[in-house]
């Protein structure tokens, strides 16, 4: 056995992996992928063979793996400190994240980061501020936040509680606090003024559903449900952890409707996909709603031990950098046009800027993992969402390996599902 085949054997033996049906990972016949190295859209696994990273590792990466800035703004990072505790002291890399953060938004409400370590707290963060905030200024009625069906806000059970895929729910569904879930704008429009006047927040993924398999809103909805927030004092919290940084076309989805939400949730694209670290962004008057003496308990009593950390921080600002030294959004329309322009034949295709789906419609739901498989004998790496296959690259993607992804895909569909049995 090659160390790395032997390496193998000791995961089968001893790890547990997310979302993965262990009995399948551990049977004999099973070779888990091994990577061991990345070079922009690039990662070579442990038998030397190479594939693009066809959804950016689950949606985290921006600039394509071992970018020199980010990796050496890490290392001088590395070499001062790489974490210190964010609570009750603070730190430069953080200091100026935030800043560099908060002048995305120009000119806008938003004026506050909350750094936490990742998705599903930057959205509990929000949840719990909104839900805090109305009960000590003054409306301690609104205790209800607002979701919508087949939404993805994480994993741990306070965004869990939020999600709308009963898949991810596990054995029950009722994680704590009060949430109704809705299909729609019209859903909330036709509640009572009694049930309107519980409501502390809506949340939403906004433009588009990842998790519940790249569901586009229709167009104008977000813009909508802004108004409908304004008018009801209402918070607006918008999840960006998937959509942020680049991937719809824009620095963040809710640009492409003019929308400046209450909260706005970054994670997965914040540090470029090198490492953990989110914040919950916010306005002053949220802030001024937390001021008081310590005595009066009105202080925000939440944080992680990683929150903030100096590494990530570094990371993040290099990730920064490089969409403006690279001018990384300038380029992106003629790849989202030449993505939109390879996949536009594919059953059930939608885009979303850098993010393009398709899916099968079968009965058979193991179609989407299998044609992933076959696709990485092609040199793609994917992820299925049942038969939905998502083809998210990272955004230094070139014209060259849109198409060779595209060819990879196409070549795996057609060995799967012959386009003879495919209704398009
Ligand atoms: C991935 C994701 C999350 C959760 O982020 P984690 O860092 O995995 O906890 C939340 N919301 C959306 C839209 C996501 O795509």
């Amino acid at each position: 056995m090659s160390p790395l085949q032997d390496l193998t054997t000791l995961d089968q033996q001893h790890l547990w992996h997310p979302f993965t049906p262990m009995q399948q990972w551990c049977a004999p016949d099973h070779t888990p992928l091994l990577l061991v190295e990345g070079h922009g859209c690039t990662l070579r696994d442990q038998f030397g063979n190479d594939y693009l990273d066809g959804n950016a590792s689950i949606w985290t990466n921006a600039h394509g793996h071992a970018h020199p800035v980010i990796n050496a703004a890490i290392i001088d990072q590395l070499g001062k400190v790489a974490h210190t505790s964010f609570l009750g002291f603070t730190h430069e890399p953080a200091i100026r994240l935030a800043k560099e953060l908060v002048d995305l938004l120009p000119g806008s409400k938003i004026t506050r980061a909350f750094f936490t370590d990742n998705g599903s707290t930057a959205i509990e963060s929000a949840a719990r501020m909104a839900l805090q905030y109305w009960k000590q200024n003054g409306w301690p009625g609104r205790d209800t936040l607002i979701a919508f069906d087949r939404a993805y806000h994480g994993d741990t059970l306070g965004a869990a509680s939020l999600g709308g895929i009963p898949l991810f729910k596990g054995s029950g569904n009722d994680f704590g606090y009060r949430v109704i879930t809705v299909p729609s704008l019209e859903a909330l429009d036709a509640m009572s003024a009694e049930e309107r006047h519980r409501i502390a927040a809506v949340v939403i993924e906004p433009l588009i559903q990842g998790a519940a398999g790249m569901r586009l809103w229709p167009q104008g909805m977000l813009k909508a449900l802004d108004s409908w927030c304004e008018e009801q004092d209402v918070f607006l919290i918008l999840d960006e952890v998937m959509t942020g940084f680049g991937r719809t076309g824009t620095m963040f989805a809710c640009e492409h409707e003019s929308v400046v939400p209450d909260f706005l949730c970054l994670a997965k694209g914040l540090t470029g996909g090198y490492l953990p670290l989110a914040v919950t962004l916010t306005t002053e008057r949220v802030f001024e709603g937390f001021l008081g003496e310590p005595h009066e308990g009105r202080t925000f009593f939440y944080g992680h031990s990683y929150a903030g950390s100096q590494l990530g921080c570094a990371a993040a600002l290099a990730s920064l950098r490089v969409f403006r030294d690279e001018h990384v959004l300038e380029q992106l329309p003629a790849k989202m046009a030449l993505l939109g322009a390879l996949m536009a034949d594919l059953p059930g295709y939608r885009q979303c800027g850098m993010i393009a789906a398709m899916t099968i419609d079968s009965p058979d739901l193991s179609l989407g993992a299998k044609i992933c498989l076959v696709a990485r004998k092609h040199g793609l790496l994917t992820r299925p969402i049942g038969n939905t296959i998502v083809l998210m690259p990272p955004l230094c993607v070139t014209l060259a390996e849109i198409e060779h992804m595209v060819a990879a895909l196409k070549a795996a569909l057609d060995e799967i599902t012959p386009p003879a049995c495919r209704t398009a």
